[in-house]
């Protein structure tokens, strides 16, 4: 069994506030140690469970530290994952250091793509976040997800979704900035037994009915502005801060996420 790791920041275990996260703060450094750590312990829990390749992505601007990464991972670029996805070589999706989407309450975090833009991603009528977009991503290419680690929020919201999948949760927001966190041992323990409990999870490929209907609506119409330019010929404006895209199939990650 092969195994693809997505990554993300704010779902990390030990990172209790938003300041902690901030590039240019003197605790960024440590975050991204921490990320490792939650990283690694994926990829103990995976072997553990059988797994033979495992791939790993960072899915968070500038937080990963290489040099730490578990040596039996393979790490491949953002430009790259897409083909591995594509490439009919991985089993199996985990996704780590999760958040929940834009609108959650007590979420540490909640956001969707981006805080400051995206006020709600909506497919197909149902709202999404970052967790079951990239589940539709791979599941177009017949991956299902089989772990989540973040807080519990997003964890809650993962099982929803996504049905029959293993869980680490590290912290719990107390409000949207903060949180309260596992001891860093205990957070890594239950993200080492999720994966290598995860590696015997029978799930199906998150899918939802074609032709997928997008909606993005946005927080302010001139980002709304943008977004049409940019995709002129793509998607269609609503209304003053929302666009629509009509797919009949997933080709890209860029066209699901407006990024293209
Ligand atoms: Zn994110």
């Amino acid at each position: 069994m092969n195994v693809f790791i997505m990554t993300d920041l704010e779902g990390v275990s030990g990172i209790d506030s938003m300041e902690k996260i901030q590039p240019e703060g003197a605790d960024f450094d440590w975050c991204r140690h921490r990320m490792m750590c939650d990283v690694n312990a994926a990829i103990e829990g995976a072997v553990r469970g059988g797994a033979r390749n495992i791939y790993t992505v960072e899915g968070h601007y500038n937080a990963f530290c290489p040099e730490e990464l578990d040596p039996r991972a393979t790490l491949v670029s953002l430009r790259e994952w897409e083909d591995v996805i594509r490439s009919g070589e991985v089993d199996v999706y985990m996704e780590v250091g999760a958040h929940a989407m834009a609108g959650t309450e007590k979420a540490f975090l909640d956001h969707t793509f981006s805080s400051l833009r995206w006020y709600n991603y909506i497919v197909n009528g149902k709202k999404l976040g970052e967790v079951e977009t990239n589940a539709l991503f791979v599941g177009a290419f017949g991956i299902p997800v089989v772990m989540v680690s973040g807080d519990a929020a997003v964890c809650r919201e993962a099982r929803t979704f996504l049905g029959n999948i293993e869980t680490a949760v590290v912290k719990t927001a107390t409000e949207r900035n903060r949180a309260v966190c596992l001891p860093p041992a205990e957070a890594v323990s239950a993200i080492r037994n999720a994966a290598e409990k995860a590696m015997s999870v029978k799930n199906k490929p998150f899918q939802m009915p074609f032709p997928l209907s997008l909606r993005l609506e946005l927080y302010r119409s001139d980002y709304c502005d943008e977004v049409t330019k940019r995709l002129s010929g793509k998607v269609e404006r609503v209304d003053a801060r929302c666009v629509e895209r009509m797919l009949d199939s997933i080709e890209s990650y860029g066209e699901i996420t407006f990024l293209e």
